[in-house]
């Protein structure tokens, strides 16, 4: 049996064991030190924002973010269906309710249009909205442009699920540039790595200050500890900071990398007959995170479900399009708007091994495995 295959595996540079070493020699083996703080400065400059606070993963952000947009118990938060569980289930760790909705066909993001009727329906039900999640899905922005101008006219504080878009553009400006403030995540499959991590940026420096402060357990100015509010241990190591440092040398590299496999499975599966891709939309630039088909069982003669089947009886890994929380048992009685862009994703999608560091012997074999599958 060949080496396992997998959808995205870490990808590591030249630089990151220098870092790490660093973190070792001067003994900053802790969750702050000199490689916290530059990844911080590097990061946000990338993004081109002024103030970001590392932390040891994207749900944590997520969940600092809403509690500094001052999301209330009872508050309901609207979050995008189409995503993975851990853009909603922090709307859960403030007492918070989460409402959904459906994705627009062209980007599988945020649909502007349902987010106005799910705003408007709170409204009408007498109850608060305490912020809008977006997600930039597969490392694609939604239309934050628009969703940014109905929240302002809303008066609801915006939070930009970044986690998949590290590099992505949306009309020229960064992922992780909306909103109130965004998150950004490292875990091992992201297009970057810290092995596990994440980060909120922000314009608002006091939001920042305030994140640092609850992300290492709200100490209070004083010789002794002294707490007048509820802290968190989120705080990223300053050792994991120093692969993050690496890893931000080579994103240009992974980019690239990864927008050539989608090149590579458009020309070589494009044109069967019932294979399609996620939309990409001419006003954003893609990191290329996953590429992602969309398989029509009736005109291609194959469900997604075999050929998913086919590549892992050769040891490849690829996986369906996230399942819609408006579709999952956690969030049962949950409301939601729209929903059929969302679950048609789902039904018909599957996430292509898209690794920077897949092999193009990898690639040829995926290839032919799901062409062998095509209605003759
Ligand atoms: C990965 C991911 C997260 C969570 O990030 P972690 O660092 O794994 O906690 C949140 N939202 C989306 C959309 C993600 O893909």
């Amino acid at each position: 049996m060949p080496a396992r295959v997998y959808l995205s595996s870490p990808h590591l540079g030249s630089e990151e064991q220098k870092f790490v070493q660093e973190a070792f020699q001067t003994n900053w083996v802790a969750p702050l030190g000199p490689n916290v703080d530059a990844f911080e400065k590097e990061l946000a400059a990338r993004v081109q924002m002024p103030h970001a606070a590392a932390l040891s993963s994207g749900t944590a952000a997520l969940h600092l973010g809403l509690l500094l947009l001052g999301v209330k118990p009872g508050d309901e938060v609207i979050v995008s269906s189409l995503t993975f569980s851990a853009s909603a289930n922090p709307v859960t760790y403030v007492g918070a309710t989460p409402v959904f909705v459906d994705s627009q066909a062209s980007t599988w993001n945020l649909d502007p249009a349902r987010l106005e009727e799910a705003l408007a329906d709170v409204k009408r039900r007498g109850k608060r909205v305490g912020a809008v999640v977006s997600v930039d899905l597969y490392g694609q922005c939604a239309d934050n442009e628009a969703i940014e101008r109905i929240c302002a006219a809303h008066d609801v504080p915006l939070l930009e699920d970044a986690a998949e878009a590290l590099g992505a553009t949306w009309k020229g400006r960064p992922a992780g540039s909306f909103g109130r403030c965004a998150a950004f995540s490292f875990n091992g499959n992201k297009i970057i790595t810290t092995s596990g991590g994440g980060l909120l940026v922000s314009q608002d420096k006091a939001l920042i200050e305030r994140a640092r402060f609850l992300s290492t357990q709200a100490r209070d100015p004083a010789p002794h500890y002294e707490h007048s509010t509820i802290g968190f241990n989120y705080r990223l190591s300053n050792v994991l900071a120093g692969i993050g440092r690496g890893q931000l040398r080579v994103l240009d590299q992974r980019i690239a990398a990864r927008r050539s496999h989608r090149a590579f499975y458009e020309q070589a599966l494009g044109e069967l007959d019932g294979i399609g891709f996620m939309p990409l939309s001419p006003h954003g630039e893609w990191n290329g995170w996953l590429t992602v088909i969309t398989v029509d069982p009736a005109r291609f003669g194959a469900s997604r479900e075999d050929i998913r089947l086919a590549l892992e009886k050769e040891n490849i890994e690829s996986r369906p399009v996230w399942k819609p929380m408006h579709l999952q048992p956690v969030f049962k009685g949950c409301r939601v708007f729209g929903g059929a862009v969302a679950e048609r994703a789902f039904e018909l999608g599957l996430c292509l091994p898209s690794g920077s560091n897949l092999s193009e012997v990898d690639r040829d074999r995926t290839v032919s495995i799901i062409r062998a599958l095509a209605r003759r």
